[in-house]
């Protein structure tokens, strides 16, 4: 028999359930990824996000050729694209990967539906989680809302998983077994970037390479570090994280490496505590995908209903306010660090994304899907699932969201987590020659200070755009609607 693989976000030719299981089913096995017109023709002419999935899916098709197939690549609707494609191969069946997002989930109705019209079979695995849906849940049955006794069932689960035999886990899917049963198709091209209407983004602050091998570059080095992540993960200036996750989210590394990994060091490491925190980050990203799946209306609304009756700033002065936001305007150097990091890179760190998320909401009183949607647009790793989860924790609205009346303090966590300065010096040059006492709260400072520095405010560096601590006592009424505090 025939059949087709459709990759998505999952663009890796190891360790991939749909291809392994398609290349075990049929005899002749085709490989396609398609360039979606609806998705890209909204995005700007340099995006380095389908800058990556462009230089990633070259590299794999330079993979699936020394495996003997190759990469069909078509751009257009997919909903006519894989059907059209089944149909000339004359495939028998269609293997994916889930895709969990509503819009993605209505989108494979569709081609499932226009498959059947002829005879095609559409068939999906999971892949890109290590447990989805329902198949951690509580006692009674029913999905989680808090992260603690969702991580400790998952935890269970893996370890029973972990044990079985055979023990399938650590197998994950060995594509190599049957990729005698790969096939080419003959006379194939991917496009260049401009010939789907992008070009290359110019400058680039932190180098985003694209691919499998980049993924394993990444990998590699944090492994070397691991131990430290539990301690260095907070602080911005510091290598600590993995910036594993643009990997995670087109597929490059596999999901059951890296928590294979983290296993192995904590089974076998003298110092487990920093794999042990970074396993519970990769569980959280389950646990959004978890959420999302159970409750698709967290997209449009509060997770916690009763949140939806809050009041947010809207009109004037509350756009201005935003836009100084997104510009990295907003006279707090750490917050403008922040959101600087994330135009100039694509990525922001997550200690950061708390900080500004929390300014957005609880500073400036906007709405926090006005931020969910900046973010959206402008990180390398967007994910709606780990997305709208992060939101709607800073915004308390969400499942096991931090409780409304604790409220950021953006000098503090600056003092705490860049204490010398170092990560605000690096995207606000204009504040370099403070020193790290200074720097977290320039306006606090007399003219000579400012002076001897070079800094003029309200010229070479704002007034902060809103009084802290008057925002904090509008933030607790406005949320007062809420009645009980969670
Ligand atoms: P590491 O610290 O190395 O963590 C390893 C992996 O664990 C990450 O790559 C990611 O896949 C997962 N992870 C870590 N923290 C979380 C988390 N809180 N929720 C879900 N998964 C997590 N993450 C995204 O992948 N996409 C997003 O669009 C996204 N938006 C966010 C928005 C806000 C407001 C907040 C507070 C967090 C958001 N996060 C998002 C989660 C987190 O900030 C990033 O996953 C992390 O900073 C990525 O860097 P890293 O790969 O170096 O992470």
């Amino acid at each position: 028999s025939t059949s087709l693989v459709w990759f998505r976000r999952d663009l890796r030719h190891f360790d991939h359930a749909a291809l392994f299981h398609a290349l075990k089913k049929s005899q002749k096995c085709y490989c396609v990824f398609i360039f979606d017109h609806g998705i890209l023709q909204h995005l700007p002419r340099q995006d380095r996000r389908v800058q990556f999935i462009h230089d990633s899916i070259i590299e794999l098709n330079h993979e699936l050729e020394k495996m003997g197939g190759n990469l069909i690549v078509r751009y257009g609707d997919p909903r006519d694209e894989i059907p059209r494609l089944a149909a000339e191969l004359e495939a028998q069946a269609v293997f994916t990967n889930h895709d969990y997002e509503p819009a993605a989930i209505q989108r494979d109705r569709d081609v499932r539906d226009a498959l059947t019209s002829f005879a095609c079979d559409f068939h999906t695995f999971k892949d890109q989680v290590i447990f989805e849906m329902d198949e951690v849940m509580s006692l009674a049955g029913k999905p989680f809302s808090v992260f603690t006794p969702y991580k400790n069932a998952w935890l269970k689960k893996l370890s029973s998983e972990l044990e079985a035999p055979p023990d399938f886990f650590f197998e994950s899917y060995p594509v190599e077994k049957y990729q005698h049963h790969l096939r080419a198709l003959t006379n194939q091209r991917i496009p260049s970037l401009e010939e789907i209407g992008f070009e290359r983004v110019a400058s680039d602050a932190m180098k985003l390479n694209g691919g499998m091998q980049a993924g394993m570059q990444l990998l590699t080095d944090f492994l070397t570090r691991i131990s430290l992540y539990g301690s260095a993960r907070d602080f911005p200036a510091v290598k600590g994280p993995s910036y594993l996750s643009v990997h995670l989210r087109f597929g490059t590394v596999s999901i059951r490496y890296l928590v294979r990994q983290a296993i192995q060091h904590i089974r076998t490491a003298s110092d487990s505590h920093g794999a042990t925190v970074w396993l519970s980050e990769l569980i959280w990203r389950d646990f959004y995908f978890m959420i999302l799946h159970h409750h698709p209306r967290v997209i449009q609304k509060a997770f916690k209903p009763e949140y939806d009756a809050i009041q947010w700033e809207h009109g004037e002065p509350a756009e201005s306010l935003f836009q100084a936001w997104c510009e990295g305007r907003t006279g707090y150097p750490l917050v403008d660090a922040a959101m600087r990091q994330l135009i100039q890179t694509g990525y922001m760190h997550n200690r950061l994304r708390m900080v500004v998320a929390s300014f957005l909401v609880k500073d400036l009183g906007l709405d926090w899907r006005w931020g969910e949607h900046y973010f959206a647009r402008h990180l390398n790793d967007f994910d709606l699932s780990a997305n709208n989860g992060g939101w709607q924790w800073a915004a308390s609205t969400g499942c096991d969201a931090q409780p409304y009346f604790r409220i950021f303090n953006p000098i503090t966590q600056s003092e705490k987590f860049d204490a010398e300065g170092r990560f605000i010096r690096r995207y606000v040059p204009e504040l370099h020659a403070l020193n790290s006492k200074q720097i977290h709260a320039p306006w606090k400072l007399g003219q000579l200070e400012l002076q001897a520095a070079g800094v003029r405010l309200g010229s070479t560096y704002p007034y902060p755009i809103v009084d802290h601590d008057i925002a904090r006592k509008k933030t607790l009424e406005r949320y007062s609607i809420v009645k009980k505090p969670t």
